[in-house]
């Protein structure tokens, strides 16, 4: 059986509760036990705050809540919390209320682009949806941070049919990503039902399921979870490390869990200011990663959100990261770097530039030891006109789907059959004159 440490002991005794194992990875218990004020922290983590301090951060709960479980606070070395990554992504800092007049609330637009409450619909085959608005552990640099603490907004049944029936009526989508809040906070009977009803939706092809319990409380993957899951493959689970200190023994023993149940395990780091923001932090996390079988997937770059601005670094940074992984370490370490485009644009890759120029026969590269080298372009390459008919091409995509819907973006730009040749942002200058002089 585990072993449990005598910091979780003390924890535990602090907060008034013999300790037995049973009680420390029983995940209710953990929820139940949450610390969610000051007194409290102070009492259990045994770090103190001088009355001044107690006053600004009593004021910035009272913006945007706090809320830690046992476990995660056991993470935190308490002899030096002022640098340590998980105090900073789970303790309040009163900067946190110094507003920018070019933060935003809902940054991503998720509100925008609501069909309906449950439902973000942004991209043409796939949707979030929000079946949970509560997280166990309300990490301070939540893009939600908007919505953190609403603690009475657990979706209905009634709210959730309405997503399902959307699911139902769009046969476009085909990949249905269970976010929240933190989806694992429902029930397994609750979480189950949603499952079945998706599943029984003929055109939704995979389900995604968006978690941070491995990382904030390990003990809510059950093998009673896990044999639940498993009956929906296929299934994909992506969490949430930010810094291999998260990566402990029963972190590891939640993702091993999930790993064994068949499920195909991502990670989704936010880079963030004094707690990952360095090459080597980030390379020690995503080789842990794969030793737990997790899949490095996003590396995001931090949003506008309100009171995140003390937790963002340029986006150099992360192209300097990025540059420190690709060709040192496994290629399937290596996530991809985005920035979530404010005002709902979607995720948008960055990384370093390999390609150094180009000729119509060469191309010139460089690899990530400064090598540059150069790539003979084929000296004949007929152009194969494409005017989506699958069915006459001599490539075999014998699918009866095979003829899709028009493109649409750069891939429409870059299509033989569709005329439009330019996208054109509305309301530039230019375009309001053509549209004045043929108004007069
Ligand atoms: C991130 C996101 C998705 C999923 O994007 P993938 O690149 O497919 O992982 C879908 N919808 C919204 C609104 C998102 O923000």
């Amino acid at each position: 059986m585990k072993h449990f440490t005598s910091k979780q002991r003390e924890i535990a005794g602090k907060l008034q509760q013999d300790f037995t194992g049973g009680n420390w990875s029983n995940w209710r218990w953990h929820i139940k036990h949450s610390i969610t004020d000051l007194d409290s922290f102070e009492t259990v983590s045994g770090i103190t705050f001088s009355p001044k301090e107690r006053e600004a951060l009593q004021e910035t709960i009272e913006t945007f809540p706090l809320s830690i479980t046992p476990y995660y606070l056991s993470l935190i070395d308490v002899a030096d919390w002022q640098n340590d990554p998980v105090m900073k992504q789970a303790f309040p800092d009163s900067r946190e209320l110094l507003r920018q007049d070019y933060e935003m609330a809902d940054p991503l637009s998720e509100d925008t682009d609501s069909p309906i409450p449950a439902i973000t619909h942004r991209y043409p085959d796939r949707v979030l949806f929000h079946i949970s608005n509560s997280c166990s552990m309300y990490c301070r640099h939540c893009t939600r941070k908007r919505k953190v603490g609403d603690r009475d907004s657990i979706p209905t049944r009634e709210i959730l049919s309405q997503g399902i029936e959307y699911l139902r009526e769009h046969r476009e989508i085909r990949d249905v990503l269970l976010s929240g809040g933190d989806p694992l906070m429902l029930s397994d009977s609750y979480l189950e039902w949603i499952l079945s009803q998706i599943r029984e939706i003929d055109h939704i092809e995979i389900i995604r399921i968006g978690t941070r319990m491995p990382v904030v409380l390990p003990y809510r993957i059950t093998d009673e979870l896990v044999d639940m899951l498993k009956r929906y493959h296929p299934l994909y689970v992506n969490t949430h490390f930010n810094h291999p200190r998260e990566v402990t023994g029963s972190s590891r023993a939640a993702l091993t869990r999930l790993a064994d149940g068949g499920i195909p395990l991502g990670n989704q780091t936010v880079l963030l200011r004094d707690v990952n923001d360095c090459p080597r932090i980030q390379k020690a996390l995503v080789q842990k990663m794969l030793q737990n079988r997790v899949r490095p997937y996003y590396l995001y770059q931090c949003d506008l959100s309100e009171g995140l601005t003390h937790f963002r670094t340029p986006v150099s940074k992360g192209i300097e990261i990025m540059e420190s992984l690709r060709g040192h370490t496994s290629g399937l370490a290596v996530p991809t770097y985005v920035v979530d485009a404010p005002g709902g644009g979607g995720k948008i890759p960055v990384a370093p530039n390999y390609l150094v120029s180009y000729s119509p026969s060469k191309v010139v590269l460089r690899n990530f030891e400064g090598v540059i080298t150069t790539y003979r372009e084929p000296s004949e390459y007929p152009h194969t006109y494409c005017n989506r008919d699958c069915d006459e091409c001599h490539l075999q995509l014998k699918l009866d789907e095979a003829r899709e819907n028009n493109a649409t973006g750069i891939t429409q730009l870059l299509s033989d059959e569709d005329d439009v040749y330019t996208l054109v942002p509305e309301n530039t200058t230019r375009i309001c004159r053509r549209q004045d002089e043929i108004a007069e």
